[in-house]
């Protein structure tokens, strides 16, 4: 039988594309067929793509999108409800990615990694090291927000690999068994007992209504003044000028993201946050590494053939 047909509408990895092939018809992003995917496909498979109902109206045969990663801010999920159209996410497969790069941004504020090179390296500055100091993780107390699939990893291993405690914030995380028994941590109801009494604060949540400058000016001023803010979540949850001026005011050490408002990040945009020498940060790369790639466009792809052919 004929193979399915499947716009892809993304630069993937090329050992994903070749497997997306073994099992589709593919029209790929670059091919000029691929800009008129709205009248003619049933089936796409996108990454950083924004679907709204408009593009749903004009794509009358579309069953099926498949979803490389898990978050879902830019596809109109609800729309997709609407109009019959299955959304395939991959929860779950980026989470040892994500999880090393919140421990990497972590620690790199924790020690100042990327600014001692910066000085080094741009400036030319000779740094005595009776200069430098610190904060050590080991033993902290660490507040995990959101305690989905990547949320879990990071306290695994900050529990596991620093034997450092836990509290954790998530009003939709089921009460009873669950893969949390296998880590020990308290559980807070208010966010603001976590914010109080963690070391570092990383957020795990999806960006949403709910959660949208999640973290602002009084969120930060009922932190420590010790603590680091991670976020490798979505641009967004923290609101950006709250935070430099946070950063500003010394009301917390540092904070490492991955996530931001605009991406990629622009130096003009970013002025005012980067200036401030206890901000590192990335251009949303955490789940980029060959395998975690390659996996999550593969697991996309095996839904949509599943949902397609069963
Ligand atoms: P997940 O769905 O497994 O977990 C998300 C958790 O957040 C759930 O347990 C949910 O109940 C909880 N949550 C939702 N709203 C909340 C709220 N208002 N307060 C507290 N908790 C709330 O998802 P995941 O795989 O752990 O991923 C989490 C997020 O990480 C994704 O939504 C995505 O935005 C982001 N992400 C970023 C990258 C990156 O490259 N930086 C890669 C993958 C995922």
């Amino acid at each position: 039988p004929a193979k399915p047909k499947l716009y892809i509408l993304s630069d993937f990895h090329p050992d994903a594309v070749k497997y997306a092939q073994s099992l589709f018809d593919c029209i790929l992003f670059e091919d000029p067929k691929g800009a008129h995917w709205r009248s003619d496909a049933t089936a796409i498979l996108i990454k950083d793509y924004y679907i709204t109902e408009k593009d749903l109206i004009a794509a009358p045969q579309l069953k099926v999108i498949g979803k490389q990663g898990v978050g879902l801010d830019k596809v109109d999920v609800d729309a997709c409800k609407k109009h019959g159209v299955e959304v395939c996410n991959t929860p779950g497969v980026n989470a040892s990615a994500v999880a090393e790069m919140t421990m990497c941004l972590a620690f790199s504020v924790a020690r100042q990694v990327p600014q001692l090179l910066l000085r080094q390296k741009v400036d030319g500055e000779i740094i005595r090291k009776e200069t430098v100091n610190g904060l050590l993780l080991s033993g902290k107390t660490i507040g995990v927000i959101g305690m989905g699939n990547i949320g879990q990893t990071v306290a695994n291993v900050f529990y596991g690999g620093l034997g450092c405690s836990i509290i954790a914030y998530d009003p939709y995380y089921p009460t009873g068994s669950g893969p949390w028994d296998q880590i020990p941590h308290t559980r807070v109801d208010v966010l603001d007992e976590l914010l109080e009494q963690s070391d570092v604060v990383t957020i795990h949540v999806p960006l949403a209504p709910s959660t949208k400058r999640l973290i602002s000016y009084p969120q930060l001023q009922k932190m420590k003044r010790s603590a680091i803010l991670l976020n490798t979540a979505r641009g967004g949850i923290v609101d950006e000028d709250d935070l430099a001026r946070g950063l500003e005011e010394g009301l917390i050490w540092g904070a490492g993201f991955d996530c931001h408002v605009e991406e990629p990040p622009t130096k003009q945009t970013y002025e005012r946050l980067w200036s401030q020498p206890q901000f590192v940060g990335t251009p949303h790369v955490a789940a980029a590494t060959d395998e975690t790639q390659i996996a999550t466009i593969n697991a996309a792809t095996d839904k949509v053939y599943k949902f397609l052919v069963g």
